[in-house]
């Protein structure tokens, strides 16, 4: 077992926090084969996610007992993490980077100033239950609060889904409103994640939607490609690909340790059914705050056809402060990454101030 500093969990270390470089695949999980693949596997599958810190732990090989005397955390937003998620932490390493995104610790109690439980203004931008409308030309649906995961940095860990999201009898009010605005190009999609939503549901949406003519584009933001692969199966592949419409999968992925062969299947899998597929990661002290790291993501996205769209700084929610970097930082990373890698693998940094029409591009301010 490695020796670690169970007080660093804790913490602002972040220096000596040991960030992989390298990403690791010894424990990587077999190829899902899609055309096998039960359309309700998925279920099952998440069904065995861990939802006990310390069962996690115990499977990781890690002393339960530190983390129970001094780093757990009682909190409402309880932790999920599926088992394939899970074989590709490295065990007995507190600092694992993919443990460090959803593992529940006492950091997340801290009062932070700045740090607030709606910091991109959703709730200011929601026309009616669910919908959000904040940029021109593009309409957000929040079509469930479930998600594969349940990431420690979430911006919406606070949002109130139980009065957002439209029960089935509203989704005609909800279509009226994309029809009656003419201006409303793009339908991202989101959540929580869309693709918890069973294939009946998703298709019924996305089929209505695409009948609306103004509308050319359907967008989904998920994790679902990256946390359950399993949920990807033929069936959809075959219903969306079949979609008279752009397709648009914006992913989520934040270190390379997160894409092994069967996330790479899915993800081509996906492309290869007409979707175009982008990636946006957080960047997060800990987890991928360092060039080699960030370099070998993009590398691996790009390996299995995803192209890089935004590297977020931080939303600040409440309970996420320890995995803030800051812009200078920010900017460094990506000026460094710049004399590594081509244009077309560079994202986008930017933040997402609340009430503004647009993300906002950091830039380096010349003096
Ligand atoms: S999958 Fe997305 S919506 Fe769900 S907890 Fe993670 S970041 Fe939040």
């Amino acid at each position: 077992m490695a020796q670690y500093d169970l007080n660093s969990l804790h913490l602002d270390k972040s220096n000596n926090l040991k960030t992989s470089v390298q990403a690791s695949f010894d424990k990587t999980i077999p190829i899902v084969d899609l055309s096998k693949m039960d359309h309700l596997e998925w279920k099952k599958v998440l069904s065995a996610a861990f939802k006990d810190p310390v069962k996690l732990l115990e499977y990781l090989e890690l002393d339960k007992e530190e983390y129970l005397n001094k780093v757990q955390v009682d909190s409402q937003f309880k932790m999920l993490v599926p088992l394939s998620y899970a074989a590709k932490m490295r065990k007995g390493d507190w600092y694992d980077p993919l443990l460090r995104q959803v593992l529940p610790v006492q950091d997340e109690v801290i009062e932070s100033s700045g740090f607030v439980s709606d910091p991109v203004g959703d709730l200011q931008s929601e026309i009616s239950p669910g919908v959000l409308h904040k940029y021109q030309g593009r309409i957000l649906l929040i079509t469930t609060g479930s998600c594969p995961v349940h990431c420690r940095y979430c911006f919406r860990r606070e949002f109130p889904y139980i009065d957002s999201i439209p029960d089935k009898k509203h989704w005609q009010q909800t279509l009226n409103k994309i029809q009656e605005d003419k201006s409303i190009k793009e339908v991202i999609l989101s959540g929580g994640d869309p693709l918890m939503l069973s294939d009946q549901r998703l298709e019924k949406m996305c089929t209505d939607i695409a009948l609306i003519s103004h509308v050319k584009t359907i967008r989904f933001h998920t994790r679902v490609p990256i946390f359950l692969p399993e949920r990807i199966t033929s069936e959809f592949l075959s219903w969306f690909g079949n979609l008279n419409i752009n397709k648009v999968m914006v992913i989520h992925s934040n270190h390379a340790n997160e894409l092994d062969e069967s996330v790479g299947e899915t993800l081509i899998a996906i492309k290869n059914n007409g979707v175009t597929l982008l990636n946006q990661a957080v960047l997060l002290k800990g987890v991928n705050d360092s060039v080699e790291t960030l370099e070998l993501l993009l590398q691996r996205l790009f390996s299995f056809q995803v192209l890089p769209y935004y590297l977020h700084q931080l939303d600040r929610v409440k309970g996420s402060a320890h995995f803030e970097v800051d812009k200078k930082k920010a900017l460094d990373l990506i000026e460094s990454l710049r004399n590594r890698l081509p244009g077309y693998l560079i994202p986008r940094l930017v933040e997402e101030v609340s009430g503004k029409r647009s993300k906002q591009t950091i830039v380096k301010i010349e003096k």
